[in-house]
């Protein structure tokens, strides 16, 4: 019996199996940890989710955030359940034990986040957020203020936001209106109104550190005048504690779809001309400071996705296995046909292979996104850093965007496949869905990402990055042709890839001959193209390796030849019935979704602007 978020085996198979993450513990940088290790921590990790965080779901989203008197609630639940969040040693364990953390690899941790996520975002935001901002000031502070705020906020003693967005600037930072002035004693008095702020103020910690984009008075417009700000909302005295409040203050908590327990709020900076800030870097460079705790979030909302779309699809398999409806089809003209549970449906069974098929892929796209983070850690040479830096580079818009509208769909059929109750708050899915929404809107919208991805990453390192990605699709198609069983299957992965490697010239060709906007209108179909490929590639590596398992097990108990044998093994043996899945899941892919990627690349290659070209007013009367 799994724990009903994530399926642990398959997060082990990534990681051990298809990663082979064992190669990181031969390195310098990580060699006091061990398989055991991890797996141990492992255990650590999903007792924190199934025990701590999710119970805070269910109550965090009923009750919710508010603002009374100046000051902002989160659920009760949330209280205690952060304390032990801290004390087990998860605010930043893949940090240095210098700064208290545990210097486990990225991709391990990666692993433990999908548990936290799946048991509850809004929870895990407050703590992701100050992990992020304490990175921020890791990186570009001084070490005053590394004394001053990282410590703590990596303890999480206090926590950290990140201030972007206002009322007139969302997608568009470069037109921010919040100023910076420069104060005798070298800090800046700041001025203005920040919205839609996660985390941004709450009842979990004494002070919260807000990193704030403002442009300092005489600084020129757009991106390159921005600055980047430490902001407290108390100041903090010499001797560390805290002092009078820094006039922040709260105007509006949102009332929002989902993900209710984070308080998401509008914030005014210096209404009464008192709130006082550091800038974090130098001056002008906020944007760049910035890049690097968005790229981070990024990732972590790609983590969101899958989490959702992990726990969504367990309670959704549970669920088909439990209730009992209708007559088996084959059973139709039996009028004395029991009703079956609704797995045994085709319709539903499909639903479900589709949603296992996008959850594993997903999976194992962002756990090797983490992994790329650690090989660049590790490289023995500059090409081999640059190689590994550059997958990250490729991935981070498809973790962050394709993870989070599959996501996204995975709870959306998970709501189907338990018919009206998934439309009822009795069951968590309805919240799964309006909790995972958002995940396509921060961070960038999910359109923002693939004109990301589409205007800058693909042609990053004179497209070395994209390259090597080919490469390592073209292995995996090498290795599952290799597989009898595979070969067909490996077949439609090359024929989508190089469709998609076809679509990619065009488009470059489009951008160089100066009808950009090709590329432009399409870009987001392009990234679900993209990010189809990935899917089957990435289960198309695990295919070739669960093939190789079954067969040394089916040999093993003399069963290479018995088809009828290697069916009862999967009824009996649970690792049979796993590895058996995971082969499931690549030959359902390849042959469900990876026929229709020639025609979706035929479609923007033929480079219609129907969309562009319709008057505005053809919208609507
Ligand atoms: C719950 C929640 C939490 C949030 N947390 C934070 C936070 O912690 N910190 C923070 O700073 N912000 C946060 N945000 C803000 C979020 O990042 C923005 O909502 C988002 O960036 C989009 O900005 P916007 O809402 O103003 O939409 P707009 O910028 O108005 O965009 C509306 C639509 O137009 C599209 N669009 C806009 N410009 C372009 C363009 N140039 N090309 C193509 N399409 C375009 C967008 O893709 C989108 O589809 C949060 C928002 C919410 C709802």
């Amino acid at each position: 019996m799994g724990n009903g978020l994530v399926n642990t085996r398959d997060q082990q198979f990534v990681l051990f199996e298809q990663l082979g993450i064992e190669k990181l513990f031969t390195t310098d940088k990580f060699k006091d940890f061990s398989k055991d290790d991890v797996l141990m921590m492992h255990k650590e990790a999903e007792k924190m989710a199934v025990n701590v965080i999710l119970p805070t779901y269910t109550e965090g989203d009923k009750e919710g955030c508010h603002l009374k008197d100046g000051k902002v609630s989160t659920p009760k639940i949330f209280k205690d359940a952060f304390q032990k969040f801290k004390e087990g040693g998860w605010m930043c364990p893949m940090e240095s034990p210098d700064v208290g953390g545990q210097g486990i690899p990225i991709v391990v941790f990666t692993s433990y986040k999908e548990l936290f996520a799946a048991a509850n975002i809004a929870f895990l935001m407050y703590g992701g957020l100050t992990l992020g901002a304490a990175e921020l000031i890791e990186k570009f502070g001084t070490e005053e203020q590394k004394n001053k705020y990282m410590y703590k906020m990596f303890a999480g003693e206090w926590c950290g936001t990140m201030c972007l967005t206002e009322p007139g600037a969302g997608t568009d930072v470069g037109s921010l209106k919040t100023a910076a002035k420069r104060l005798p004693d070298g800090t800046y008095s700041i001025t203005g109104t920040k919205c839609f702020i996660s985390a941004g103020d709450h009842d979990l910690a004494p002070n919260i550190i807000h990193p704030v984009l403002a442009r300092i008075e005489g600084d020129p417009p757009g991106t390159a005048g921005i600055s980047i700000f430490i902001v407290p909302k108390y100041k903090v005295n010499d001797d560390g504690s805290i002092g009078k409040l820094n006039d922040v203050h709260t105007g509006n908590v949102e009332h929002k779809m989902g993900l209710k327990g984070n308080a998401t709020c509008t914030l005014n900076f210096g209404d009464e001309g008192k709130c006082v800030g550091e800038l974090l870097g130098k001056e002008r460079e906020g944007i760049k400071v910035m890049f690097q705790m968005m790229n981070a979030a990024r990732l972590e909302v790609g983590m969101q996705g899958l989490g959702h779309a992990s726990a969504a699809y367990e309670h959704a398999v549970q669920y088909a296995k439990e209730r009992i409806q209708s007559t088996p089809v084959w059973e139709m003209k039996n009028p004395d046909a029991k009703s079956v549970s609704i797995i045994q449906h085709p319709d539903v069974r499909r639903d479900l292979m589709w949603m296992k098929s996008y959850v594993e892929g997903i999976r194992a796209m962002n756990y090797f996104a983490g992994y790329c983070m650690d090989m660049a850690k590790v490289a023995a040479t500059k090409e081999e850093q640059e190689k590994w830096n550059g997958f990250v580079e490729l991935l981070t818009p498809l973790c962050k965007a394709f993870s989070s509208d599959r996501g996204f769909d995975v709870c959306n059929k998970a709501i189907d496949v338990y018919g009206g109750y998934g439309y009822c708050q009795e069951y968590p899915v309805e919240q799964y869905l309006r909790d995972c929404k958002i995940a396509s809107i921060y961070e960038g919208t999910n359109g923002i990402q693939s004109l990301d991805l589409v205007g800058r990453k693909l042609g990053q390192r004179k497209g070395a990055n994209m390259m090597a990605m080919a490469g390592e699709i073209g292995q995996t198609v090498a290795k599952a042709k290799a597989i009898e069983d595979l070969k067909k299957y490996a077949g439609l992965l090359e024929d989508s890839s190089n469709a998609l490697l076809e679509l990619i010239m065009i488009l470059a060709g489009a951008g160089k001959s100066g009808n950009f906007l090709v590329p432009i209108l399409y870009a987001s179909p392009f990234l679900d193209i993209f990010g189809d490929v990935l899917m089957g590639h990435f289960l198309l590596q695990a295919a070739v390796i669960a093939e190789e398992k079954l067969n040394a097990i089916y040999k093993e108990v003399g069963a290479e030849n018995s088809k009828g044998k290697q069916r009862g093994l999967i009824r009996e043996n649970a690792e049979v019935a796993f590895y058996a899945g995971k082969v499931a899941s690549a030959k359902f892919f390849a042959t469900e979704i990876l026929p229709t990627i020639k025609g979706r690349c035929e479609a923007i290659k033929a480079g219609d602007k129907i969309a562009l070209e319709v008057a505005e007013e053809s919208f609507t009367i």
